[in-house]
């Protein structure tokens, strides 16, 4: 026969800690103790502690002999709070944690004008607690007949459960209450480790031929762990103690199962195993198992200065209550969980929650198992940096302090100190500036003993950049676009980090325009967005174009500018052989002498002026050779003055015969015997002599060397305009006027 017994077996955190506590007491003092009510629905455990001098009252008033009152896990209502004030008593609270809450929340929606439901026993002494946080005036249903005879009551409802009702029951009871009834707020009390009792009696009843359900004959939470299991198992038994165990007959039965109830004592269990044992050998001489041993094996055992894992069951304000499959629960002290002041158990934790713990103690005498968290805490704190030292792995630390030297960072609540020289890959003149920052940390000193942990940031910082170089070198191509940030100007360039490569833009790649220094274009910490011109590994040198080409105002000129166009612009230049005319920024065309004017002019500034804005035509585009022709005289000539009072010529035909005017002219530069249509040629010849030598030793094949002013290429590229028809359109005006 094989015996299953259930983990959730015997006392709930809830009656532990009162037994405990009575024996605490009973041990210490030497006053009398009155329970108010049996402490736990166990009439031998109570018998027991009765021996031991602990009075069961039913009144405060009935105390005749000063001592301490204990309230029960049941908890009490308000007026017997009062009444042991007003008596001037001692007390003992030792309501359940559980049972406060639903205490509190009662209270508080009482006082917001909610009618207040209690699903449960009426006359069981935890309902009885209850309905006194809402002056009595609660209704307590404990089946769907109960909510049927109170249906009708308006308002706002508030149902909350006995913490020993069944799950199957408060749900019915709330699904009919929520049809029923409007505006209903529910509060599922039910306590975990009856539920969770529960739910293990029942698995285990679902795999045996007999089941055992010990707990007092009072007991609320064993009848219900009792029914639930009868459900399963036909062959379910309720005893209080082994006195009470039915004929068994063995040999029909392989597997026994047994549970107990939230006061059922250890003891007591034990002794029903204990016979079952014997039940077993005398049936089954030849089969040496000893089922106390079974027992017992069922039991973990603990021990002092290990780490194990448990189960948060419940709490209170001092305490935390964790299963850990021992014989008793454990005892967390709040104190022992964290250090946080302030803290609060319910705001951070909940029944069911896994926690890992240290054994401080194990007391097998009280049963007491005295736990700590900090202490874990503390453990895998310093195991987390010694692996981050190990592995090299960064961690993030957030800095709290500038110290003498450096920098304190928190990391899992560990202080890591980092020298002023590995806070930065730069000098930092003020680390108060790095203050309330989390950093990446990497842990270069590690130990625990002298309790010394050293980090550095720019460790990391720096092998960040050498990846980012080492990628930025091998994924570089020419043409390649990058976002940068300009780092610094000099003479010839601005320099932009382009990750951790600083690359340089010359002046000349800035813009299309001619400029003087980098600062015209950009400032150290712009943002820019460049791309690679040509690129050296081995030197590490990187070139940089920033000018695009679409701002190149010399970009698709043909499409901006067509032949016979008018516009408009301000003359920038005069040269001897013309006027240059800017049309946009960067933009100039050439107006030839010839074209400005209708009369022939000797120079340009005889009719026009620097600044002087004039409308011209478009007579040549030609975006290849960056060349833009235009003509004044096309669109609007400017012609020089007349000069004043009568032409000179008619005064010579006045008093000179035509002859001798003819001499005259012939002598200064013709010869007497050259044919008339001789001389226009010569003229051409000597206009031609002049262009050449104005532009003798320059190649016009590039503007920039038009520009006297430009060190680089200039935007624009204009060839004086050779001597072409219109030249000799002039030459003849003036072989006319010689004539
Ligand atoms: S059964 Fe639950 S509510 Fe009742 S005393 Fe035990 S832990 Fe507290």
């Amino acid at each position: 026969m094989n015996i299953i017994v259930a983990d959730t077996a015997g006392f709930c955190f809830g009656v532990n800690k009162a037994i405990n506590t009575i024996n605490q007491l009973l041990e210490d003092e030497h006053k009398r103790i009155y329970t108010l009510g049996p402490i736990i629905h166990n009439e031998q455990l109570v018998d027991m502690l009765c021996k031991k001098g602990v009075e069961v009252i039913e009144d405060v008033n009935s105390i005749t002999e000063k001592g301490y009152v204990v309230i029960r896990a049941h908890g009490v209502t308000p007026d017997v709070y009062k009444s042991i004030t007003d008596k001037q008593l001692e007390m003992i609270d030792l309501t359940c944690p559980y049972v406060k809450k639903i205490h509190k929340l009662v209270e508080e929606k009482y006082g917001e004008g909610y009618t207040i439901i209690i699903a449960g026993d009426k006359k069981h002494p935890e309902v009885i607690g209850i309905n006194g946080w809402c002056e009595n005036s609660a209704f307590i249903v404990n089946s769907i007949e109960d909510v049927k005879n109170i249906e009708g009551t308006g308002g706002n409802t508030c149902i909350v459960a006995q913490t020993t009702l069944t799950e199957d029951k408060w749900v019915k009871i709330t699904e009919y209450i929520k049809k029923a009834f409007q505006n209903v707020i529910k509060f599922d009390t039910i306590c975990n480790a009856t539920t969770q009792r529960q739910l293990e009696g029942v698995k285990i009843a679902s795999g045996v031929d007999m089941m055992i359900v010990i707990g007092g004959a009072q007991s609320s939470n064993t009848e219900k762990l009792y029914q639930k299991c009868r459900e399963i198992c036909g062959n379910t038994y309720k005893i209080e103690t082994v006195g009470d165990l039915p004929p068994i007959n063995i040999n029909n039965i392989n597997n026994v199962g047994i549970t107990a109830g939230a006061s059922t004592p250890d003891w007591i269990i034990k002794e029903v195993i204990d016979r079952m044992e014997e039940l077993n050998k005398e049936q089954q001489q030849e089969t040496e198992i000893n089922f106390k041993e079974a027992f017992e094996d069922s039991i973990v055992t603990l021990q002092s200065g290990k780490t194990v894992k448990g189960k948060i069951i419940g709490f209170n304000d001092s305490e935390i209550y964790v299963d850990l499959g021992y014989k008793c629960d454990g005892i967390l002290p709040i104190e022992e969980y964290t250090d946080e002041p302030g803290f609060k158990a319910e705001d951070n934790i909940q029944p069911g929650d896994e926690i890992e713990v240290f054994i401080l103690r194990v007391d097998d005498k009280e049963g007491q198992v005295k736990l700590s968290k900090k202490v874990v805490d503390e453990k895998n704190k310093w195991n987390a940096v010694k692996k981050a030292h190990k592995d090299k792995t960064p961690v993030e630390a957030e800095i709290v302090e500038v110290v003498k030297g450096g920098v304190i960072a928190v990391y899992n609540g560990l202080k890591i100190f980092i020298p002023a020289s590995q806070v930065s890959d730069k000098y930092v003149k003020d680390l108060s500036e790095f203050l309330h920052k989390k950093l990446p940390v990497r842990i270069i000193e590690f130990n625990k003993r002298k309790q010394k942990v050293v980090g550095s940031h720019r460790i990391i910082v720096e092998e960040e950049k050498e990846a980012k170089v080492t990628k930025l070198w091998e994924e570089i191509e020419e043409g390649k676009e990058y976002k940068g940030l300009v780092t610094g100007l000099t003479d010839f360039g601005a320099f932009v980090d382009i990750g951790g490569v600083d690359g340089l833009i010359h002046l000349t790649e800035l813009s299309w325009n001619k400029i003087k220094h980098p600062s015209q274009v950009v400032k150290t910490g712009d943002e820019v967005e460049v791309r690679v011109l040509e690129f050296d590994k081995e030197k590490g040198r990187v070139s940089l174009g920033y000018r695009k080409l679409e701002d190149n105002p010399w970009y698709k000129i043909d499409e901006k500018y067509k032949v016979g166009d008018s516009v408009k612009g301000k003359v920038v230049r005069l040269v001897p052989f013309g006027v240059f005319v800017e049309l946009e920024k960067g933009l100039d065309g050439l107006v030839h002498i010839s074209q400005i004017s209708n009369k022939r002019i000797a120079k340009p500034e005889d009719v026009i002026k620097n600044g002087q804005e004039v409308e011209a035509r478009v007579m040549e585009v030609d975006g290849e050779k960056k060349r833009l022709s235009l003509s004044i005289k096309e669109a609007n000539p400017i012609d020089p003055p007349e000069p004043e009072g009568p032409p000179a010529v008619e005064k010579v035909e006045e008093k000179k015969p035509v002859r001798e005017r003819k001499k005259k002219i012939v002598k200064g530069s013709v010869p007497k015997t050259a044919p008339k249509q001789e001389a226009p040629a010569r003229h051409v010849e000597e206009m031609n002599l002049k262009l050449g030598d104005m532009l003798s030793g320059l190649d016009l094949s590039h503007f920039g060397e038009a520009d006297e002013t430009a060190g680089e290429p200039a935007a624009h590229v204009e060839e004086a305009p050779k001597n072409t028809g219109e030249d000799k359109t002039m030459v003849s005006e003036e072989q006319k006027e010689a004539e």
